[in-house]
């Protein structure tokens, strides 16, 4: 008897915000290994990553990731082990990291350079491959060493702080030497941020919702200025943290996520940026695949000698999948969103 391969498939584009309607659960059998052609391999997934970049794929508008077609499975980074393997680099049992989608099993033309990758999991779990050793930690290694490159003595922001990147961003600050702001939602995650992270001290946009009242917070936890900037939500924050940037601060633009289900977030005062000579970039960590090797070099040496911290937030079963993932548009996740699914 096959076995049975449930999915999640995108199904209609979301006006506004995104909602369960948009996803559909399917099921399809999974090739017996005898189907199989030369090269391909199946993999049962263990763990399914939920990222913010998914949301813009759901939009069929100009973006720098291309639309997600619709009634097909969505696209996701998957951790797992070969079920069955007709390429000679891969055997049953081996651990690997794939583009595998929100699905159970896929089937992987590994011949194809880059579409799998084994994994040592002897020091560092499996589900850290998708989050501080993984894409998101190579987002937050790239984003602060080759656009902020922080000095010792100097203060670092990051907003979403304690969240996959952002976790990974002020703890790569502190080995550095700076002085380490974060910005999150709730007294439990700036606990968190500072208590267990090592972080100088976090600011709760919550708490303090009206702008001055964030302002005031935010200055007085920078008194020498802000230097460098990670930047992954926008709107009233980034206005924020613009008033205290420094001389020749620099401001990695990661990501902003208070705008992804298409609520405008203007700018206020961008003639700081040449008031203060600074320097602000976007970049998008897949077109940097020269800095991997360094990146996870780092974080694998820190993650397994327990210096580099990481929270989890795992839902169960595939068909938990789009709630996990409308909940980690609305900071319901603390840590890396996943999904188990074994
Ligand atoms: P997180 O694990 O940080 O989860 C998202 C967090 O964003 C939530 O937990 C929530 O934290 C915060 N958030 C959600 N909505 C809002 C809002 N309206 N206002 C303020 N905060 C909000 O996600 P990641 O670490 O995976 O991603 C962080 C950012 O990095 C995202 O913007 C993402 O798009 C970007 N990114 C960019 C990449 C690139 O190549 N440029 C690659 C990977 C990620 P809280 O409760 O604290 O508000």
């Amino acid at each position: 008897m096959s076995l049975i391969n449930r999915q999640i498939h995108l199904v209609s584009r979301p006006q506004g915000e995104a909602s369960p309607s948009n996803f559909q659960l399917v099921e399809a059998p999974v090739p017996a290994s005898e189907a199989l052609a030369e090269g391909q391999v199946v993999v049962r997934h263990h763990y399914l990553s939920l990222d913010p970049y998914m949301r813009g794929r759901m939009n069929d508008s100009r973006s720098y990731a291309e639309p997600q077609p619709l009634n097909t499975v969505m696209l996701g980074g998957t951790v797992g082990e070969v079920l069955h393997s007709r390429h000679p680099k891969f055997q049953p049992g081996d651990q690997v990291l794939g583009m595998g989608g929100w699905q159970e099993y896929s089937v992987v033309d590994a011949s194809v350079r880059g579409a799998l990758h084994k994994v040592d999991t002897q020091h560092i779990p499996l589900s850290a491959y998708l989050g501080a050793v993984g894409m998101p930690g190579v987002t937050a290694w790239y984003g602060l060493m080759k656009i902020i490159t922080p000095k010792s003595g100097e203060t670092v922001v990051v907003s979403a702080a304690s969240g996959a990147v952002g976790s990974v961003v002020g703890q790569l600050a502190k080995v550095r030497g700076c002085r380490v702001v974060g910005v999150a939602g709730g007294q439990d995650k700036c606990r968190y941020v500072v208590e267990e992270l090592g972080f100088d001290a976090c600011i709760d946009y919550k708490q303090h919702a009206e702008p001055k009242a964030f302002y005031q917070a935010l200055k007085a936890a920078t008194p020498q200025g802000v230097d460098g900037y990670f930047e992954n939500v926008g709107g009233m924050i980034l206005d924020a943290v613009m008033l205290r940037m420094n001389a020749f601060s620099r401001l990695a633009m990661c990501g902003m996520i208070a705008g992804y289900d298409g609520q405008p977030t203007p700018m206020q005062n961008p003639a700081l940026i040449l008031v203060n000579r600074m320097k602000v970039e976007g970049f998008i960590v897949s077109e940097h695949p020269d800095v991997w090797p360094e990146a996870v070099q780092e974080l694998g040496t820190l993650v397994g000698t327990g210096r580099l911290k990481f929270k989890e937030t795992v839902a169960q079963g595939i068909a938990a999948a789009p709630e996990a993932f409308l909940g980690l548009l609305k900071g319901k996740n603390f840590g890396k969103q996943l999904v188990k699914l074994i």
